[in-house]
């Protein structure tokens, strides 16, 4: 089965990098998503998708952070030696909300839906959407 992990404020502590966008005159998503690199990682879940992984699941990681940043997210799954088959994100230059994205995915395309154990998230946003269409969808935390 799949199991479904978000990135910002699931696997990666972007807390830090949210005065660009919350804090600023003018929100700076650009900046805010190039600092991603330096995220540091949230154990609990890291320690959670590891052991779904290591009883057999499939890790897809799926996340609203633009893939202008692919590279640079893919060095930082690599540096924390998080194992997963697919990472899915935002096509950069489309707009939209992250729970939009995601409720696409797994409905639609590429995500076979009825291959979904459940997922794990920080936006209650994204978690009621997830919810409201059948997936099992655990909140990691209280949002910032
Ligand atoms: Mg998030």
């Amino acid at each position: 089965m799949i199991v479904l992990f978000d990135l910002d404020g699931t696997l990666a502590d972007h807390s830090y990098r949210l005065e660009h966008c919350y804090n600023a005159d003018k929100p700076d998503w650009d900046l805010f998503e190039a600092e991603c690199e330096n995220d540091a990682l949230i154990v609990p879940t890291a320690e959670v998708l590891i052991a779904f992984h290591n009883i057999g699941h499939r890790i897809w990681l799926w996340t609203g952070r633009s893939d202008a940043v692919r590279t640079a997210t893919e060095r930082w799954l690599s540096k924390h030696a998080l194992p997963y088959r697919q990472l899915l994100m935002r096509p950069h230059g489309v707009s939209g909300d992250a729970a939009d994205f995601k409720k696409r995915w797994a409905q639609d395309d590429p995500i076979p839906y009825d291959q979904i154990l459940c997922a794990y998230d920080d936006d209650p946003t994204v978690i009621a959407t997830l919810r409201a269409i059948g997936i099992h969808t655990y909140q990691v935390r209280k949002p910032e």
